[in-house]
């Protein structure tokens, strides 16, 4: 069956689980693909993008600035983030409040951008992100999981497109609910991520050197999950014969 995990008896064998990375910009599918990858290889899914989300909703809620890193790391001692993976992404609770939806608004994609270039927050979540990884078995995507939070992952995907493919899909799938919403401003507003995103000092988003990089933008999305998956598997089976 197309989506019966392929390898779920990982575990019971007492191997190490894998860890699988996938980074890449805004809108380039890593929260489907990550999806797609766990439910085929019996992995959690973990969306740390959601995690930034949740602390920059706590700064909004708390009306702390973006740039006060000071302040943002007092947030740390009263704020806690939790993500429960589902079939299709992660349920995101905020001091034991469902934010699911909230952290989706464009307003927290951008406070989560400027929060994140913080090293201080980073740090922070870094720790919580590998905490939830230590014992392998998930697929986490973000900018920094092949590099920082995860350099050993057995698999490193980066996940990339052009930015006017990644806004024009990121604008469609926004559907009519976001009506007032233009394809050029939902593209200019992902450039503006990126830019953040790759120039910041601490842990910019790049491919990590052992990363195998899939360029979307000329794919079809079953030509991405079949291609990762030939990816994850070949991966995996490497792993296993060096044990
Ligand atoms: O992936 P997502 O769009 O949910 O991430 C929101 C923001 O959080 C990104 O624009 C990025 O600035 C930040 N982020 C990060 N490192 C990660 C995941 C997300 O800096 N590992």
């Amino acid at each position: 069956m197309e989506n019966e995990p392929i390898n779920p008896q990982r575990e019971d064998a007492g191997q190490r689980l894998p860890v699988v990375a996938i980074d890449g910009p805004a809108g380039a599918g890593k929260s489907t693909l990550a999806a797609h990858l766990a439910r085929r290889f019996g992995l959690l899914n973990l969306e740390s993008g959601a995690m930034y989300r949740a602390l920059a909703l706590k700064a909004i809620e708390c009306d702390v600035s973006f740039t006060d890193e000071a302040a943002l790391a007092a947030l740390f001692a009263t704020t806690r983030i939790e993500l429960q993976p589902q079939s299709e992404g992660n349920r995101v609770l905020l001091d034991g409040h469902d934010v699911t939806r909230r952290v989706r608004d464009r307003d927290v994609a951008e406070a989560a951008s400027q929060v994140s270039v913080h090293p201080q927050v980073r740090a922070w979540l870094v720790a919580q992100q590998r905490a939830l990884g230590a014992r392998g078995g998930v697929v986490m995507e973000g900018r920094d999981i092949g590099t920082k939070v995860f350099p050993n992952a057995e698999v490193k995907i980066f996940l990339d497109a052009a930015p006017e493919v990644r806004g024009q899909r990121r604008f469609l799938q926004s559907g009519p609910a976001q009506a007032a919403v233009t394809e050029e401003s939902v593209i200019a507003a992902l450039r503006e991520r990126d830019a953040r995103d790759r120039t910041r000092a601490t842990s910019p988003l790049e491919a990590a050197e052992d990363a195998i990089l899939i360029d979307s933008t000329h794919m079809s999305f079953d030509e991405v999950m079949a291609r990762s998956e030939e990816i994850v598997r070949q991966r995996l089976e490497k792993a296993d014969s060096a044990q």
